[in-house]
């Protein structure tokens, strides 16, 4: 395997960079179809190959190949924290810190903030930024500098790096249109200063661009695929440890007020009080799963007058929670609660990178046209039909409609931010049901769910709308 080569063969490797073939790949790689392809090669056949724990798989080039630049890692790797926002248990992080003590070169971690994402209020802001907190003390302890810039990545960072001496970035991996954007933007900034940008899929098990090539139209077209993996990649972390090539650095810590005060989001909608933001939250309610629910999550799951979910999607949402780290846990229970722990990988593992698959190939994930355009074609056609009541958006968001049960399922996720998966389903399925056209339904079904949930904003968010659209068209009848 490529990320096994010896340390003794770099020398060799450093030469071959060298050799017209090898320009000749880079040459194929600026600008083919099989970009990607030349890319990963690149990458494998240049000095970023990582220490020999890490599997190179998870990993692809984003910039152009820049051999010469790459094989020279004299400053600082910098990790570009975003949807990972955790320190242990984070492929992300690991693979920097392997880097850079492979070179002996210090190691950064930057997060940027955007003072608004989607329809994020403050209840998210809060959220992600009590937990960056805790990434903020997690790093100082080993004496990894954290620094949050204000602003999009592509404007932050390229100041930054050059300001660092920056060799090598590394960023993590969300198939969102806006995610997708910063890291193209930010590799095309980092293309012109010939600064290598890695992204590994820090938040799939299986690197959703290897899982499959394609939009996969169903759990059962990728639960194989998923499955023939596990073995390769639901492996331990190695642990991040205190960085010793970093002792010259100054730490300084956030002005987290100035970043409260930077935001122009809606600061109305209020934290909640049942989940404690951070990874040291994250993993207690994961202990409190394995040990009281989990046995009853295969028979129960979709019972809402029963508490037998995990309740992690918040804390997998940001990153805080690895779901990796939440699969491997609760894999150790298989021998107590066998269907309990199929039932939850099911969900956990092949229904959540279902999901990421579907909006990293489906650039129309959050609107009707990303279905399929028969479907397109019969909703046109029953766009006149009756339809018993019309609600807006206000009316909705009030809870006011005719029935006691969406209301209430409103009013939940309202004041609590999160509701039942099954409520999920009866919740949306209404709001297509009483709006007056599919266009309407799902952008007020988006609108609410982003506002209200914690968990809003997530790959998981725009499926599950868009297999309610699936349910009501009958599309796909053995989902
Ligand atoms: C209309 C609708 C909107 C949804 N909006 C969101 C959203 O905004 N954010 C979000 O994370 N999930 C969303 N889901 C998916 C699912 O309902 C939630 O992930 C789940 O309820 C979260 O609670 P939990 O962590 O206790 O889940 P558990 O039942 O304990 O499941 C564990 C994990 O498996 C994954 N999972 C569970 N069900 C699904 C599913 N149907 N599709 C993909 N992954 C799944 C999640 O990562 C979840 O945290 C939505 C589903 C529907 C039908």
């Amino acid at each position: 395997m490529l990320n096994a080569v010896p340390a003794k063969k770099n020398k060799a490797w450093l030469a071959f960079t060298a050799t017209p073939i090898f320009v000749q790949k880079l040459k194929m790689a600026a600008g083919s179809q099989a970009a990607g392809a030349a890319r990963g090669a690149a990458l494998q056949e240049s000095l970023l190959i990582a220490g020999s724990s890490f599997n190179m798989k998870r990993c692809r080039l984003i910039t152009k190949p820049t051999a010469g630049k790459s094989s020279i890692v004299k400053g600082p790797v910098l990790y570009w924290m975003s949807r990972d926002q955790r320190v242990q248990d984070n492929w992300g992080l690991v693979y920097s810190q392997e880097l850079a003590n492979k070179h002996g070169v210090p190691l950064l971690v930057a997060f940027t903030l955007v003072p608004k994402f989607l329809d994020a209020t403050w209840r998210q802001y809060s959220f992600m930024m009590s937990g960056l907190q805790e990434v903020e003390k997690e790093l100082l302890k080993l004496k990894i500098p954290f620094h949050l810039l204000l602003g999009k990545a592509q404007s932050c960072l390229p100041p930054f790096i050059a300001k660092e001496s920056v060799s090598v970035v590394v960023c993590d991996f969300s198939p969102l249109r806006v995610s997708l954007g910063w890291v193209k933007e930010t590799g095309a900034e980092l293309d012109k200063i010939k600064v290598p940008l890695v992204q590994v899929d820090a938040h799939n098990i299986v690197p959703v661009w290897l899982a499959s090539d394609k939009q996969e139209y169903a759990a059962r077209t990728l639960r194989n695929k998923i499955h023939k993996f596990l073995p390769e990649f639901l492996t331990e972390f190695p642990l991040v440890t205190l960085h010793t090539h970093n002792s010259k650095l100054t730490m300084k810590s956030t002005n987290w007020i100035k970043a409260k005060e930077s935001l122009e989001v809606d600061m109305t909608v209020s934290e909640v009080s049942w989940a404690t933001p951070g990874t040291n939250a994250g993993l207690k309610v994961l202990d409190d799963f394995c040990t009281k629910r989990l046995k009853f999550f295969a028979a129960q799951r979709n019972d809402p007058n029963k508490d037998s979910l995990s309740n992690l999607s918040p804390w997998f949402h940001f990153g805080q929670v690895g779901v990796q780290r939440a699969i491997l846990k609760v894999k150790s229970y298989s021998s107590k609660h066998s269907e309990s722990v199929s039932a939850y990988i099911e969900e956990a593992v092949v229904r959540r990178e279902l999901a990421d698959n579907f909006c990293y190939y489906n650039p129309h994930y959050d609107s009707i046209s990303g279905a399929a355009q028969w479907a397109q074609d019969t909703l046109k056609a029953h766009k006149k039909d009756k339809r018993e009541y019309i609600y807006t958006q206000e009316q909705f968001e009030s809870s006011s409609t005719h029935d006691p049960l969406w209301n209430a399922a409103q009013l939940q996720m309202v004041q609590e931010g999160k509701m039942h998966g099954f409520l999920r389903m009866y919740w949306a399925k209404k709001i297509l049901e009483w709006t007056s056209s599919p266009e309407e339904g799902l952008r007020i079904a988006i609108y609410l769910n982003d506002k209200y949930e914690i968990d809003g904003r997530d790959p998981n968010g725009y499926v599950g709308k868009e297999i309610i659209i699936i349910i009501i068209m009958c599309i796909f009848e053995q989902l």
